[in-house]
């Protein structure tokens, strides 16, 4: 009932001429694979030449971030109008810049509301760090990063919502979570508070993915449980062969 649906996070990798050959090589792939939605996110410098080249194709583009407020003095930052004019995806709250770059669950909430005004879907990241997870708390974190980051969303835009369980101690690490784990989070955690917070109509159309260390080799696992819809793929996303494989393993 729900489409697959994933996505590549590129991180801080390729310069634009490293990109556009990165998805020249994938995109006959990826276009063969109609049955999911596939999406890649590389830096900001590409997406105006990688929109270009995905034109015509049925492959979807999203930025990494983005900032809420419509424009002004905020120095580096990019507004949703700007990432607008070449994306329909952008990521939210990726661990990453939640570490590292100060994203809180209100700015994240934030970011999501500019999003959906402005018509992008966002990419919603929640995930927990080793130490919550050894101390058994990743039940209160994830649901609170849920709770909190998509509070006062409305139901009819929150079912073209995608969220993404990435536990932090599985991402770049090649230690994935294994399938159940991840089903039991996002089944019993993620959905479950999407029932809470939009009703069981519209939790039940949210796409929900894995990321974490997802490889060929192991995303059929994950792709096969029932309230896993496809995977947020960070490494494996930057090798056109591998990335198609695991679209594939998602149809
Ligand atoms: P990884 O990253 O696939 O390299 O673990 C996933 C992510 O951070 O989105």
């Amino acid at each position: 009932m729900r489409k697959p649906f994933v996505a590549g996070n590129w991180k801080m990798n390729k310069t634009v001429d490293q990109a556009t050959l990165l998805v020249a090589d994938m995109l006959p792939g990826l276009e063969a694979v109609k049955t999911v939605d596939r999406v890649v996110c590389p830096p900001f410098t590409s997406l105006m030449v990688i929109s270009g080249m995905l034109a015509g194709t049925e492959v979807g583009l999203g930025a990494q971030n983005l900032h809420w407020e419509e424009s002004g003095a905020f120095t580096g930052e990019l507004s949703p109008a700007m990432v607008k004019e070449f994306c329909q995806y952008v990521i939210i709250g990726h661990s990453e810049r939640r570490a590292y770059f100060g994203d809180t669950d209100e700015t994240v909430n934030k970011k999501v509301k500019a999003a959906i005004a402005i018509g992008l879907t966002p990419i919603v990241c929640v995930g927990e760090t080793l130490d919550e997870y050894e101390a058994g708390k990743t039940g209160d974190v994830v649901a609170r990063q849920v709770k909190n980051g998509l509070k006062e969303i409305e139901a009819k835009d929150a079912e073209k919502l995608v969220v993404a369980y990435e536990p932090i101690w599985a991402i770049g690490t090649g230690k994935a979570a294994s399938a159940e784990e991840a089903q039991d989070v996002i089944g019993n955690v993620v959905r479950k508070n999407l029932v809470v917070a939009f009703g069981d109509e519209v939790a039940q159309k949210i796409r929900i993915l894995y990321g974490g260390s997802v490889k060929a080799g192991n995303a059929a696992d994950f792709f096969g449980k029932p309230d896993i819809d496809g995977g947020l793929i960070g490494g494996a996303a930057l090798k056109a062969e591998d990335f198609v494989k695991i679209v594939e393993a998602a149809a």
